[in-house]
């Protein structure tokens, strides 16, 4: 039997939050970014920040993206970006999760995400692989994943690995998260088995 591909694009729909002290609250508060850039030139040196404000008071967190760099030493087309707000440079940015969780409290990835797909499932489709795409990476499980784009429960997913109906990357678990480009191949009549 010839062996198929299906592909899964997780489309996120907003940027995550971080969470942080603000100044003015007083207390650990949520942040959320306001998809715009600040950039200040001192002579020949740059600042850029990515600008956050608290939901409660509407304080500003600048998040550092470029600190002190000789103006040259930015790409025009990227210095051009970052002037414009540029849309796919901030979500580039907003969602670098570990350089944000680094600098903040935490970071709430959380975040609403559509599943787009270029076809359903079959209910006899066999050796199938799952081609998953993912611009942005926010910490999204694996196992939550292939729970909802087959249909049934983690542990079920778990249980399809242990038993090899679902086999997935060398060094990927099903609570390992999901990155781009992942391929995860289906063995046999799983259908059938899901049944049972
Ligand atoms: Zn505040």
């Amino acid at each position: 039997m010839n062996s198929k591909n299906i592909s899964y694009e997780i489309i996120a729909r907003e940027i995550p939050s971080v969470i942080r002290n603000c100044s003015k609250c007083k207390r650990n508060t949520e942040f959320y970014c306001s998809e715009k850039f600040r950039v200040n030139a001192n002579q020949k040196m740059v600042d850029v920040w990515l600008i956050y404000n608290c939901v409660c008071c509407e304080s500003t967190w600048n998040y550092p993206i470029y600190s002190r760099v000789h103006v040259n030493k930015i790409n025009s087309e990227l210095h051009k970006k970052f002037m414009g707000n540029d849309k796919s440079t901030i979500w580039h940015y907003a969602f670098q999760i570990s350089r944000l969780r680094n600098l903040c409290s935490d970071v709430n990835t959380e975040i609403c995400y559509e599943l787009r797909k270029e076809k359903e499932l079959q209910s006899m489709m066999q050796n199938t692989t799952i081609s998953i795409r993912s611009q942005y990476e926010f910490g999204l499980r694996l196992d939550k994943l292939l729970a909802e784009i087959l249909g049934v429960s983690r542990t079920k997913i778990a249980t399809f690995v242990q038993d090899g109906l679902l086999v997935l990357p060398p060094h990927v678990k099903p609570k390992s998260k999901v990155v781009d480009h992942l391929h995860i191949a289906i063995i046999g009549n799983w259908y059938a088995d899901k049944l049972k």
